[in-house]
């Protein structure tokens, strides 16, 4: 039977420590706090802003909201990061993609300073995890990091195949796995051979989008299989981008969905909060 990674116990103890940091700043009469900005009221994003929110609220980190409508201009948007920048009183600032298609997602990004950046998607952030220095990672790869050292599994000198090469989940979790010291391969739609490639893979990270394509001709026996994906299928059940059913039996270890990375990615947001905040301390 393979290791379940139980991504609901090691999210809660992450929050746990990020609970009493931020208790210690509060004692001290700061208050941390997080711009959350949506536009337009997606369902689903109202669902991920929701949960932002609440996970605030319970690690006692202030939560400002922003709630704007779907027709925003991208320069009424500007302004209100440009204004989020200057305040004191704000952390970090996170504004939830999608956004609207008259608004151009990368000049958003960019426009949010990089030291409020919480979801370390700035271009200066992913530089600084490039190069190895001080600043925020996604949200989602550092969770999964946290979810593989937290389960006692080694990174270092294995082979690690990651699948998908989005700016927030498959470039960030390769340049992690590497500062880590794994030995890392990315795939993506246009690799040959995906299933020989994914199939050398000591860690293998599904992050391909595609419900349940990672079936067991894609894992080698005794692999540490991480499934990033979340889709519903038809009769509205969770499932991820692993074929569960097919490759736990021969993986040593699997995260399930739900339970595996997905409650990692808000616990790390809630750890880059109070990070944002020790910098602006540090930098006083
Ligand atoms: P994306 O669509 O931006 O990227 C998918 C990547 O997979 C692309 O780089 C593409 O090249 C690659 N790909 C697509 N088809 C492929 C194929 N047939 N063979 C090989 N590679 C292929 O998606 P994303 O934002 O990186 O997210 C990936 C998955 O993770 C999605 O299911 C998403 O819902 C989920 N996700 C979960 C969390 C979480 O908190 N658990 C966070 C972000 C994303």
């Amino acid at each position: 039977m393979p290791q379940i990674i139980d991504g609901k116990a090691i999210s809660a103890q992450i929050k746990e420590e990020v609970k009493a940091r931020v208790a210690v700043y509060r004692e001290r009469g700061a208050e941390i706090t997080l711009a959350v900005v949506q536009v337009g009221n997606d369902p689903a994003s109202s669902v991920y802003v929701g949960n932002k929110k609440k996970a605030c609220a319970y690690v006692g980190i202030r939560s400002l909201s922003y709630e704007l409508p779907e027709e925003t201009t991208e320069e009424e948007l500007l302004a209100l990061i440009a204004d989020l920048n200057s305040r004191e009183d704000v952390h970090g600032i996170l504004v939830q993609l999608p956004l609207p298609q008259q608004i151009d997602e990368h000049k958003v990004i960019c426009a949010i300073d990089p030291s409020k950046d919480v979801d370390g998607f700035h271009p200066q952030n992913v530089g600084a995890l490039c190069t190895g220095e001080e600043g925020f990672v996604s949200c989602t790869p550092a969770g999964i990091i946290q979810l593989l050292k937290r389960s006692g599994i080694v990174i270092e000198g294995r082979e690690c195949v990651v699948i998908g090469r989005s700016n927030i989940v498959g470039k960030p979790m390769a340049l992690l796995l590497l500062r880590e010291n794994g030995t890392v391969t990315i795939c993506h739609s246009k690799t040959k051979n995906l299933k020989e490639t994914a199939k050398r893979a000591d860690i293998l990270v599904a992050a391909v989008g595609k419900p349940r394509m990672i079936t067991a001709d894609y894992v080698k026996e005794g692999a540490v299989v991480i499934d990033v994906g979340i889709h519903r299928n038809k009769d509205n059940k969770l499932c991820g981008d692993v074929d569960y059913e097919s490759v736990a039996p021969l993986s040593a270890a699997i995260t399930p969905v739900p339970g595996g990375v997905g409650p990692m990615t808000i616990a790390m947001l809630m750890y880059n909060c109070v990070e944002a905040f020790r910098f602006r301390e540090q930098d006083r």
